[in-house]
């Protein structure tokens, strides 16, 4: 494996499950220290001792990123862990409500604006305020295909996901001059935790929607993750890069 990100320092949310762990253990594979987050505390701990395992150094710091005042620590944390923070994958993030846009309650509304917009906007500003000071940094914000189309009853999910586009897009442009990248990335259906409540049913029919004939692996979007986050994407920035198994290509 190619140590290219080795002595660099990343951070990611949401690393103790699916696509965010397999952010987490590829940086590490690929030589950066690695701050674990996420609010599960355990299997977080299993991502850091498997990170560890493999010889990359590792800690894990609990932590909401729908209250600011928490991402706040988690930058600092890891800062005072590792003396930089190089990366950051903005990862966490839940489904939310599945009701028609009139049926959707506000309180759900509220919930998912926060925990999957919100929350990246938190993350973004305690990030860009390390990074300004550094000179440089990669960020990535993880939307979805479904920050470009919408879907019958994820109206809170699409808002959210498209929202975190205009973010990226517009961070962007103010930053990259100032050596820092900003990129966003929009998975189509992977196969995750995240898809738990869905049925086999609903499961299959989302296989269709991708010419390719399956759902993604965490790991596909890892790769993609990663590459924007190193020099090899030092010309790459507000961009929207999907990994989609042709999704939005139909
Ligand atoms: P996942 O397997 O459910 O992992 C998400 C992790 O984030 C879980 O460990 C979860 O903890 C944690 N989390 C939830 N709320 C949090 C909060 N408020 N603060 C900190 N951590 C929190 O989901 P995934 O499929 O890897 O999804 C990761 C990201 O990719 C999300 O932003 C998602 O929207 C996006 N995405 C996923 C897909 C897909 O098909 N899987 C497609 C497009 C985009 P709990 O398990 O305890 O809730």
């Amino acid at each position: 494996m190619d140590k290219d990100l080795q002595g660099k320092t990343a951070l990611v949310t949401g690393a103790a499950s699916g696509i965010g762990r397999a952010v987490a253990l590829l940086y590490g594979q690929h030589g950066a220290k690695v701050m674990v987050s996420d609010i599960d505390e355990e299997q977080g701990r299993q991502v850091v001792a498997k990170l560890k395992a493999a010889g990359a150094e590792a800690r894990f710091f609990k932590a909401d990123v729908g209250d600011p005042a928490q991402c706040y620590r988690l930058v600092q944390e890891t800062v005072a862990a590792f003396g930089t923070l190089d990366m950051a994958c903005n990862n966490a993030g839940i489904t939310g409500e599945l009701s028609r846009t009139a049926d959707y309650s506000l309180d759900g509304w509220q919930r998912i604006i926060n925990v999957n917009l919100n929350s990246v906007f938190f993350c973004l500003k305690y990030e860009l305020e390390v990074m300004l000071k550094q000179g440089a940094g990669s960020i990535i914000n993880m939307s979805s295909i479904l920050g470009q189309v919408g879907t019958p009853t994820l109206a809170g999910y699409v808002t959210a996901k498209h929202g975190v586009i205009g973010l990226t897009q517009t961070a962007a442009q103010e930053y990259a001059a100032e050596g820092i990248r900003i990129n966003a990335v929009g998975p189509g259906y992977i196969d995750t935790p995240l898809l738990k409540d869905f049925s086999a049913e609903t499961k299959q029919a989302l296989v269709a929607l991708h010419p390719i004939g399956r759902l993604g692996r965490a790991e596909e979007v890892a790769e993609l993750v990663i590459w924007l986050s190193s020099n090899k994407a030092s010309f790459v920035t507000g961009s929207y890069y999907p990994v989609d198994g042709g999704y939005l290509a139909r």
